[in-house]
């Protein structure tokens, strides 16, 4: 059977490859440390997990409105105007199988075949895939680590042009940690405005910001609020990524044609799930303590990771303010060879860097970030201790 185009045309994940052969080795019994993760190493809080037992002895087990419950809906606009400042109603929200899904339907509403989106690089790397499936071209603008991996206002002026529908916009970043001051994004927010583009505004991230805090860019003006389609979801935040429970706030027209889209695609996410993450966002006292509480261990985390790999001479990191990865520049061993093998790109240096240390970190051509590896600090302080060690060790032995 011949594969559609469109299916042929997604790029194999090289996070997945990278995640592949470290399952390998430690089935063969090799104790590998994965920097690889993008969860949180912590369970679900039990206030949450308590309501989704709750919904199941009620027996919410029926559809529910494909766009989701009215409380649930109704609760992220509370959070919405809470956290953010933001009005919405309802009918502007649509809760989908993940932030991820939400991202599609977010895209598959406003972009056409020809159109082209702008990602700020180092991106998410689901961003092109999802671009591309909708038949939209993705127009990357490098930022630089000297800018702090943030899209200036002129790098976006420049890059907009006829073809343009839209931005990604994903603050705090995953690979990068960025976080977009105020400032910042009221630059780019005047450029959205007079260019009339769109913003897809990833704000899964929002609650781990560890510098500066966090502002959404459809609070600038009325006319940006009607410009933007905000994205967020429970993954990060409340450690609940296998629920799958994302969702996305737009304005009504478009939100009704992302219902349509929904309706006769996934209908309703997970009904227990949405009863989960209604109590995650309502019961505000337990939500408050457990976000406050993993943003601190990983803020701890950061700075350890930090503290260890100023030390190491042969790479240079950009401290992230936010999220929880961190970007290691490993181009300066380019050239170099570990265990035998010469290293000329950063996948070559995961590739080495598994084989020989058995550490698992993704390489940046994943995120449009070739000169460097993302590790993550979703594991244990043991392990991420052990991981730094064998790193340190492996660099010493490069040549
Ligand atoms: N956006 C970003 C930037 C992410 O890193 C992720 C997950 O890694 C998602 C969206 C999707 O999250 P989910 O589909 O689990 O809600």
């Amino acid at each position: 059977m011949i594969v559609s185009k469109r299916a042929a045309g997604i790029q194999e994940s090289l996070t997945l490859a990278i995640t592949a052969k470290a399952k390998k080795l430690n089935d063969e019994g090799v104790s590998v440390v994965s920097f690889g993760a993008g969860e949180p190493d912590c369970n679900t809080p039990d206030y949450i997990v308590d309501a989704a037992k709750r919904a199941l002895d009620k027996g919410y087990t029926k559809y529910t409105p494909s766009s989701g419950i009215q409380g649930l809906r109704q609760a992220i606009c509370d959070k919405l105007k809470r956290d953010n400042g933001l009005t919405y109603e309802p009918k502007q929200v649509i809760v989908s199988n993940g932030a991820k899904h939400s991202l599609y339907n977010a895209m598959l509403a406003i972009v056409n075949p020809g159109d082209q989106v702008i990602l700020p690089a180092p991106y998410w790397l689901t961003y092109p895939e999802l671009v591309m499936l909708c038949g939209g071209i993705p127009k990357y603008v490098k930022t630089k680590e000297s800018d702090g991996f943030k899209m200036t206002a002129e790098q976006l002026k420049k890059a907009i042009g006829p073809k343009t529908k839209a931005l990604i916009l994903n603050s705090p970043s995953n690979p990068t940690g960025a976080v977009y001051s105020k400032n910042e994004l009221c630059a780019l927010a005047k450029v959205i405005e007079e260019t009339g583009i769109y913003v897809i505004a990833d704000e899964i991230y929002e609650k781990l910001i560890y510098k500066g805090s966090h502002y959404s860019i459809a609070q600038y003006s009325q006319k940006l609020y009607d410009q933007t389609i905000l994205v967020n979801g429970m993954s990060k935040s409340y450690s609940m990524t296998g629920w799958r429970v994302g969702y996305l706030a737009a304005p009504a027209n478009v939100a009704k044609a992302i219902d349509g889209v929904q309706s006769h695609t996934t209908s309703n996410p997970n009904s227990i799930a949405q009863y989960a993450a209604l109590a995650a966002l309502k019961e505000e006292a337990e939500e408050k303590a457990f976000v406050g509480k993993m943003a601190a261990v990983f803020d701890t985390r950061r700075k350890y990771m930090i503290a260890r790999l100023k030390k190491m001479k042969a790479v240079s990191y950009y401290e992230p303010d936010g999220a929880f990865y961190v970007m290691v520049k490993v181009k300066k061993i380019f050239g170099k060879s570990a265990g035998g093998k010469l290293m000329m790109s950063a996948q070559n240096v995961a590739e080495q860097l598994l084989d020989v240390a058995h550490v698992a970190a993704v390489p940046g051509e994943a995120f449009g970030a070739p000169e460097y590896l993302r590790l993550s600090y979703c594991m244990s302080d043991k392990d991420i201790a052990e991981g730094l060690d064998r790193i340190e060790a492996f660099l010493k032995e490069t040549k």
